[in-house]
């Protein structure tokens, strides 16, 4: 009917060519191999938001990874199984990527056995999902392509904006749910349901989060800081006493809201001067949650929630190497002589970029600023001009002292005592070859 023809326009027009071409042909092989076909989840929930979503996830009635084999056997595609989990993910040659899923058919192939619900199976699969806006499904196959099925008042609460479960044992059954509800909230700018909220608080007030591995945990809080702008989305986790689960020192909400500002300014900042230079800014502003805490604090949160080994690196090692080196640049000022840029140098160069924006977020000293800025601008790119065979050439054999010779080089040229390359071949001329200027 009218809805049908809706859906399909959506599909026509809101969506890039090449993912249409996919569908249609997901819904060929459908067709052909009888099977019943949907797309589910996040893409139909974007589709009828008019957000873009590239993570196409298929639900077969029946076996998914034959019908994937089947697909990826036509077309021009590589295909990933997963057997204990019924998946399969086609992979095309751009590396485009769609998931499919089987929907189990086998407790209703017996006639009579259950009442009969029309499509029973994506039914049920669907109701294992977190909230109602996820449960959309669209029919893929032939004649049914583009019937919209909603089982569970998807639509209503899209209308209505509200992030909803969909039985009462929601996040009992799986705890990470009370992250995803904060994510998608704040990024889609709904309202967490009243009766879901009760839910989720006494989930929370009878300790469920710590059945779930540390990891887990961890997995959804890097995704809730990879999200554009986290900080509505801290603030919510601290009015739902989450940050209080995490740890009682985390930081308070005032304070947030001006260092996440800084954090996004220098983000920012960054990004323009540098494009395309990597810049994990979830790292900065995890980094910005974490201020108020001590070392030892940090270093236990990361334990808990098993951080993985580089990044409990960055932040416990890096973050409180940072501090000591803005502190001192802080202090150096106010007693003696600025600190020279070979200085500079040494305390940031072994630190990740992420780490240092968030220095510069978390400073209000114009010299520690100035400091980090003239590193990245200037300082970190500083060279000297010769190379190995130039050393060999004034007569120096190759060995350890080869190091030391580029770091003295390196830090003469970053105070600005050489400057041409003649420059460096006196600087090693007279420091390192015997007799050179006894000749006056
Ligand atoms: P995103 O844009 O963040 O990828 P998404 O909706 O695609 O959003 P995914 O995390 O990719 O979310 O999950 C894909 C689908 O799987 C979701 O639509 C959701 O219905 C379901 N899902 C994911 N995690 C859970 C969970 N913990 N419990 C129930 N269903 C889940």
């Amino acid at each position: 009917g009218l809805k049908k023809r809706y859906v399909v326009r959506l599909l026509r027009t809101r969506l890039e060519q090449r993912i249409q071409d996919i569908l249609d042909r997901l819904g060929q092989v459908a067709q052909d191999l009888g099977l019943d076909v949907f797309a589910v989840g996040g893409f139909v929930r974007d589709l009828l938001l008019n957000k873009q979503n590239l993570d196409v996830d298929i639900v077969v009635e029946g076996d998914g990874i034959a019908f994937a084999a089947e697909f990826a056997r036509r077309f021009d595609c590589r295909i990933r199984t997963h057997r204990k989990f019924g998946t399969a993910v086609l992979i095309f040659p751009d590396q485009f990527k769609v998931d499919v899923a089987s929907a189990r058919t086998e407790y209703y192939l017996e006639p009579g056995a259950l009442p009969t619900v029309e499509h029973a199976p994506i039914k049920l699969d669907l109701y294992r999902r977190d909230f109602t806006i996820n449960t959309l499904a669209i029919a893929l196959n032939g004649s049914h392509f583009g019937e919209l099925y909603d089982f569970f008042g998807a639509q209503r609460d899209l209308q209505e904006k509200a992030i909803r479960v969909l039985h009462n044992l929601s996040f009992v059954e799986d705890p990470t749910r009370v992250f995803r509800a904060i994510r998608f909230e704040q990024r889609l700018g709904f309202r967490i349901g009243v009766h879901t909220e009760q839910l989720l608080r006494s989930a929370m007030r009878m300790g469920f989060l710590d059945k779930i591995g540390g990891h887990r945990v961890w997995n959804e809080l890097v995704l809730i800081f990879k999200e554009a702008n986290p900080l509505p989305a801290v603030l919510r986790m601290a009015d739902l006493d989450l940050l209080e689960y995490l740890h009682p020192d985390l930081l308070l909400e005032k304070r947030a809201k001006k260092l996440f500002a800084n954090a996004r300014q220098a983000i920012d900042w960054y990004r323009l001067l540098f494009t395309g230079e990597p810049c994990r800014h979830w790292l900065v502003y995890f980094l910005c949650l974490l201020t108020d805490l001590d070392d030892q604090a940090v270093a236990s949160l990361c334990q808990r929630l098993v951080v993985a080994p580089r990044l409990q690196q960055i932040f416990t090692v890096e973050r409180e190497a940072a501090h000591r080196a803005t502190n001192l640049i802080f202090w150096r000022r106010m007693h003696t002589a600025p600190p020279r840029p070979s200085e500079i140098y040494d305390w940031f160069q072994p630190l990740a970029t992420e780490v240092l924006l968030y220095a510069m977020a978390r400073s209000n000293n114009e010299q520690v600023q100035r400091c980090l800025s003239s590193y990245f601008t200037h300082l970190r790119s500083v060279q000297c001009e010769l190379v190995g065979s130039d050393i060999k050439q004034l007569g120096i054999a190759p060995g350890p002292i080869y190091k030391e010779i580029f770091q003295r080089l390196l830090a003469a040229r970053l105070d600005g005592e050489l400057v041409t390359r003649q420059d460096e071949l006196d600087f090693v001329s007279q420091h390192y070859l015997p007799n050179k200027h006894t000749n006056e």
